[in-house]
């Protein structure tokens, strides 16, 4: 195992009924922003639940948080604080809302341009406004982690950053309030959580067989209940299971003292910049690919992965992790998640311009081994057409 140090400071309030319990964990004297996305929140009566707990506290709302946060709509949330004098911050939504609340979290008192938070991945921030979240979309984790992903419209840009000065006072979790999601929306959340345990699983093996064991379950978790979640919409402990599996997915712990690999992601973030994708579909697109053009150096966890998460246990190893590597793309399109390229319309004549944007963020040396360069990751683009 890899030495570590596992820090998490987040609060979860867990089960339905529980959003009348922010009268207790939102400060008493507090001036409030409510942050919230397009009309979702509004609509099931999320946010009505949200106000009516708050009492009468000094409330404000800030809604039109996208898909994918941009950062020109999140200026506009920072300057609301400011003029407002708010000093807690309220996220209600998916890992859009909570990411860009970080966001105005840690922009507001930032010294420098706040968009220089993203081009240094956070590494300079010293202080952030408190929030906490109301999670409405079981997929990011963002609602128990210090990471966050911010779009820049004017010039096409999807970079993360990451620092312990934004993790959620407290966040959420009412498995009830996920009922009305469309089931792309579930859909990609299954695959979105699916895809973080991978990135820190399926990389060489480093001897975390706990890390090794709890990410073997989740995935198991997600491969078992993804399917009926979409087919049973509203039984509560499916939506529950999905909900905690999800948070466990990134909330640090199965990460911690094992080694990483978030090509897939910075693949993908260049997608949805460019083509707009949703963030799973990207995921599901670059990931079957990965692995198949890495398997070499990842052999050794992609049998395992076959023989422990799929129960494969017949053939040589190549034809194990052949289907391993198929099973996993098969399960993405059982839940309807398309994951060829081409199923978004992007084409070969494409790629140069991907792989221009990686250049530009400096995503050069990818994954576990820093070995996923732009000659690899225009393979595994080329793969997933
Ligand atoms: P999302 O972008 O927050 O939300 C997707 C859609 O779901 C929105 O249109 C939203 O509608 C709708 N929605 C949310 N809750 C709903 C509900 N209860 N009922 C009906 N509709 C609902 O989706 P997400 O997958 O959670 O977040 C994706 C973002 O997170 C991407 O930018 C991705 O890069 C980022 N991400 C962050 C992390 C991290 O660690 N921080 C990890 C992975 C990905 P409304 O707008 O109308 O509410
Ligand atoms: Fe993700």
């Amino acid at each position: 195992m890899l030495n570590f140090n596992f820090y998490n400071p987040t609060r979860i309030v867990f089960g339905s009924d529980t959003i009348k319990q922010l009268d207790q964990l939102v400060p008493a004297q507090a001036r409030v922003l409510i942050l919230f996305g397009g009309e979702s929140a509004r609509k099931n009566g999320t946010l009505d639940e949200v106000r009516q707990a708050l009492g009468n506290r000094d409330v404000r709302e800030f809604g039109g948080i996208e898909p994918n946060p941009s950062y020109e709509t999140l200026m506009r949330a920072v300057e609301e604080v400011r003029t407002e004098k708010v000093d807690f911050l309220l996220a209600v939504g998916g890992g859009s809302v909570i990411d860009g609340t970080k966001f105005v979290a840690a922009a507001i008192d930032y010294p420098n341009d706040p968009w220089e938070i993203l081009q240094s991945f956070g590494q300079h921030i010293e202080k952030a406004m408190p929030f906490g979240s109301v999670l409405t979309l079981p997929a990011t984790g963002s609602e128990m982690n210090k990471a966050s992903v911010i779009t820049r419209k004017a010039t096409q840009e999807k970079l993360p950053f990451m620092s312990e000065k934004v993790f959620p006072e407290f966040s959420i979790l009412d498995p009830t309030k996920t009922y009305t999601l469309p089931p792309r929306q579930v859909a990609n959340g299954v695959v979105d959580a699916y895809v973080h345990i991978m990135e820190q699983y399926l990389t060489y093996p480093a001897d975390g067989m706990v890390q090794d064991r709890f990410a073997e379950g989740l995935l198991q978790t997600l491969i078992e209940i993804g399917p009926r979640v979409l087919a049973e919409p509203h039984d509560y402990e499916l939506r529950a299971n999905l909900m905690w599996a999800a948070t466990l997915a990134l909330n640090g712990l199965i990460g911690a003292g094992v080694p990483q690999d978030w090509s897939t992601h910075m693949i993908g973030h260049e997608l949805t910049a460019a083509f707009d994708i949703d963030h799973a579909r990207t995921l599901a697109v670059v990931l079957p690919s990965n692995l198949q053009l890495r398997r070499e150096a990842k052999q050794g966890k992609l049998l395992q992965y076959a023989e422990r998460v799929w129960g494969i246990t017949e053939g040589s190893d190549a034809e194990k992790i052949d289907a391993a590597i198929v099973r996993t793309r098969q399960f993405f399109e059982s839940l309807d998640i398309p994951t060829r390229l081409s199923d978004y319309k992007v084409t070969a004549g494409d790629i140069d311009g991907i792989i221009s944007q990686l250049q530009q963020h400096g995503m050069t040396a990818l994954g576990e081994r820093q070995d996923v360069n732009l000659t690899l990751s225009r393979q595994i683009l080329e793969a997933s057409l």
